[in-house]
């Protein structure tokens, strides 16, 4: 008789999850950079080689040259669309995505045409099975003014947000720097999140300030903060959830930060398994918690806990959490029967 275990790909693809950090503009595959470009009359661009980076810096140098093919409001549409039919068949059921409105709108495409290509595509997705928020990111590498400017230009059209993010090149470009920003956007109702990259310069002092100072929701990476015990203690009593991205920290640090998460989940921190910038870094969701359960020698329960954590930290309503969580529940009752 065969087995009727899953493999840990299968059980992983199978357990239902929510994807709390993904760069819609970090989905673009090397086929629709080419396609895009074809559409849109640009030079295609060589991809034959594989992306050479090996730090946030270099990364974000080979990643905002590849994100010029999204011209047109349909593109952003059909890139979108195109990570929400991965996601499913990753098991997603729901997203917060994050976009990058100002590497767009800095080279001219209007602001409208990146909110309403992936909107559109948000409001298709629920005919896919999967909940899509967005996520308006700011980049922390330019001026707080700018990023001021691009919120009052969402601010009308908030409705179709969920919150606010930071991102980009951490280096000199402190939470702190854009607090007022922060400020206007939550009283607008919008949620908070702030990126604390991986073994950057300050990450202490800017997981600090993210979580006390600007009092975000979440923080996207944070896994430094193991190096201060005080500072673990304030994300667990204000639950303020890490989404953590195992395959994106090996390449642009020195391995998957394994041992950091597991201290975390073990310290109470509500950690999340998510997948960044997955065209870039070898992996969607699936392959990023098999990647960190294989590294970490995490048992099924430890896995199942990582998905609960990412409906626990989302910001969907209660009673979506219990629905979300009666999914995980049921699944996990008809597998491990
Ligand atoms: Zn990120």
């Amino acid at each position: 008789m065969p087995s009727t275990v899953p493999s840990l790909h299968d059980f992983v693809r199978d357990l239902p999850k929510c994807e709390l950090h993904v760069h819609l503009e970090g989905t673009l595959e090397p086929g629709m950079r080419v396609a895009l470009a074809a559409r849109n009359g640009l030079p295609v661009p060589d991809v034959s080689t594989p992306y050479d980076f090996d730090s946030l810096t270099s990364f974000l140098s080979v990643y905002y040259a590849a994100m010029t093919v999204l011209v047109q409001e349909q593109d952003f549409y059909d890139l979108a669309m195109a990570y929400v039919r991965t996601a499913r068949d990753n098991g997603v059921i729901r997203v917060e995505a994050f976009f990058d409105p100002q590497a767009h709108t800095s080279r001219g495409v209007p602001f409208a045409s990146v909110i309403s290509g992936y909107s559109r595509a948000a409001a298709d997705a629920s005919a896919l099975g999967i909940d899509v928020g967005l996520i308006m990111c700011f980049l922390r590498d330019l001026s707080a003014e700018s990023a001021m400017a691009t919120l009052a230009e969402a601010l009308p059209l908030a409705d179709l947000l969920i919150g606010v993010g930071l991102d980009s090149d951490e280096l000199g470009n402190p939470p702190e720097k854009f607090r007022a920003v922060f400020d206007r956007a939550r009283s607008a109702g919008l949620r908070v999140t702030v990126h604390c990259d991986v073994d950057q310069q300050d990450s202490i002092t800017h997981i600090r300030q993210a979580a006390v100072g600007i009092a975000a929701d979440r923080i996207d990476h944070g896994s430094n903060v193991v190096e201060d015990p005080a500072l673990v203690q304030i994300l667990v009593d204000r639950r303020i959830a890490l989404t953590t991205c195992p395959l994106s920290n090996a390449l642009v640090a020195d391995s998957m930060k394994s041992r950091e998460i597991v201290e975390l989940l073990h310290a109470g921190v509500n950690v999340t398994v998510n997948s960044d910038d997955p065209a870039y870094f070898g992996g969607y969701i699936v392959d990023n918690y098999v990647a960190l359960a294989e590294d970490a020698g995490l048992d099924d329960a430890a896995v199942v806990q990582l998905a609960r954590n990412s409906f626990l930290g989302s910001w969907a309503s209660e009673d979506d959490k219990r629905r979300y969580l009666s999914a995980v529940e049921e699944f996990v009752a008809t597998t491990t029967a």
